[in-house]
């Protein structure tokens, strides 16, 4: 059977970097800055992490997305 000549295509995973891979970064909702450092779990929220902006010197909580599955 002649198929003809296989024209190169372009393969869908490009050698591009898949921002997935990436661990999860947590950024501080107020200043969107990285520099945040998680704080001391208090055992009630077992739903939130509490970290603490180091950069607007601001706690918050920042909710876990691994629930259910
Ligand atoms: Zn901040």
């Amino acid at each position: 059977m002649d198929t003809g000549p296989d024209p190169r295509q372009p393969t869908p995973h490009a050698d591009q970097p898949t921002p997935a891979s990436r661990p999860v970064a947590v950024a501080c909702p107020f200043c969107r800055s990285p520099d945040v450092e998680p704080m001391a779990l208090f055992g009630s929220h077992l739903m939130t992490e509490h970290y603490y902006c180091r950069a607007c010197r601001t706690p918050f909580e920042r909710v876990k997305d691994d629930q259910g599955a």
